[in-house]
């Protein structure tokens, strides 16, 4: 056995050293070189020199211990297993986790006419859901953002409400329009900007790829009320739709009885149809059993209120009228309770892919848009060096 390893060594030497001295003699003078250079450094070495005299006729004293190289190496990894089982798979795992833990960035914006409830809206469902306190502002004059936060287990669900001020009163159709598209559009842009800049350098990218931010509008609650649907609502969802998710919301839900709401609900859904008016399909899967009572369609039927009541045991946020009062959270009032539901649980990973469809959209009109205007510019420029050098 030992014998048989002496001679598997010997021959692997000899023919590596015989490979090297065929170089040394051989014709290309780069290569020569090279050799030449690396045997006057080896030769400096009594140890070499030995070697060399003695390399084809005498065996080199080989060092050989018992186990074989790839014996030796199992057991190596063999030990470390076993002070760590498994240690390598629960920190990728643990890697994962991180990974997919990411918080979630789901920024809701609420738009509609002056006075629908749009900021009632947001402060019931910051203090009942996200457990905010007391929000006291004024009437909405500006875009307002309004940060909540969910964590739970190992998820973070930021949710940031854009409270919008509505038409009619302060704005016009036109100017109210041009606000919020502005402002969904800054959005993509300050996104995209970051987008870019990560692709700077690998430090920058590691460190803002990590981060995860977004702040472009996932969704837009469109809010408005009957007794029937209104043109410029339309024009407005219209334009809207171009750029972010729309879910429509019939505001006031306590000012019509049940027959108005159906009939208003499909007055709505025939006037999007006729105009192409394309939404946020809300098809919600078996899981969620609270159904709408006013039908499984769009728009949900919203009563809001900051107002609470004792009602047994039970706290609960109300509206107070001559014949009861209403649960805003009751299934069997308002659909608020199932549309946050729904948000949450069902849409909000659809609506922020389809946010990133709706950006690259974006990005390629405005890319579209600036070789149009370069265009024209050098169209423009060659005509006047046309005429001026005529
Ligand atoms: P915004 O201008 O759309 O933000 O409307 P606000 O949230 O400021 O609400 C305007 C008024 O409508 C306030 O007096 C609210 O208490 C009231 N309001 C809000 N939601 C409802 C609702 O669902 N039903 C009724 N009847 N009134 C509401």
């Amino acid at each position: 056995m030992q014998d048989f390893k002496r001679t598997k060594l010997e021959t692997s030497y000899n023919s590596q050293r015989t490979e090297d001295f065929s170089i040394i003699n051989g014709p290309t003078g780069t290569i020569k070189q090279s050799d030449h250079k690396f045997d006057e450094q080896a030769s400096e070495t009594s140890e070499y020199q030995e070697n060399k005299s003695s390399s084809l006729k005498q065996p080199l004293p080989i060092i050989q211990q018992d186990i074989e190289k790839s014996e030796y190496e199992s057991q190596i990894v063999e030990s470390l297993a076993d002070s760590y089982p498994g240690s390598e798979i629960k920190a990728l795992i643990e890697q994962k986790k991180q990974r997919d833990h990411k918080p979630i960035y789901l920024n809701i914006m609420v738009v509609g006419q002056s006075g629908l409830g749009k900021s009632t809206f947001i402060d019931v469902l910051l203090k009942k859901k996200l457990g905010s306190g007391q929000i006291i502002r004024d009437s909405t004059l500006q875009i307002q953002e309004i940060q909540g936060l969910i964590t739970q287990n190992d998820l973070t669900l930021n949710i940031k409400f854009i409270d919008t001020p509505g038409f009619k009163h302060q704005y016009s159709l036109r100017s109210w329009l041009k606000l919020l598209c502005g402002y969904i559009k800054n959005q993509f842009k300050s996104y995209q900007q970051r987008q870019n800049l990560q692709y700077e350098s690998k430090e920058k990218f590691q460190q803002l790829s990590q981060q995860d931010l977004d702040e472009r509008v996932h969704v837009c609650f469109y809010f408005f009320s009957g007794p029937r649907i209104q043109t410029e609502d339309l024009q407005a969802l219209k334009k809207i739709s171009g750029l972010v998710n729309v879910i429509p919301i019939l505001a006031k839900g306590d000012s019509y009885t049940k027959n108005e709401i159906i009939q208003l609900k499909q007055q709505f859904n025939d006037m999007i149809n006729e105009y192409h008016i394309d939404l946020f399909k809300c098809q919600c899967n078996n899981n969620f059993h609270e159904k709408s009572q006013f039908g499984s369609t769009t728009p949900y039927v919203i009563i809001s209120s900051v107002e609470q009541f004792q009602i047994g045991n039970h706290l609960i946020y109300g509206r107070k009228f001559p014949w009861g009062i209403c649960d805003i959270f009751n299934p069997q009032h308002s659909d608020l309770a199932i549309l946050y539901k729904q948000l949450i649980g069902h849409y909000c990973l659809e609506l922020i892919k389809l946010t990133n469809f709706l950006y690259n959209n974006y990005v390629q009109q405005e890319k579209q848009k600036l070789k149009l205007k370069q265009q024209n510019q050098s169209w423009l420029s060659n005509l006047i060096n046309y005429l001026f050098n005529r």
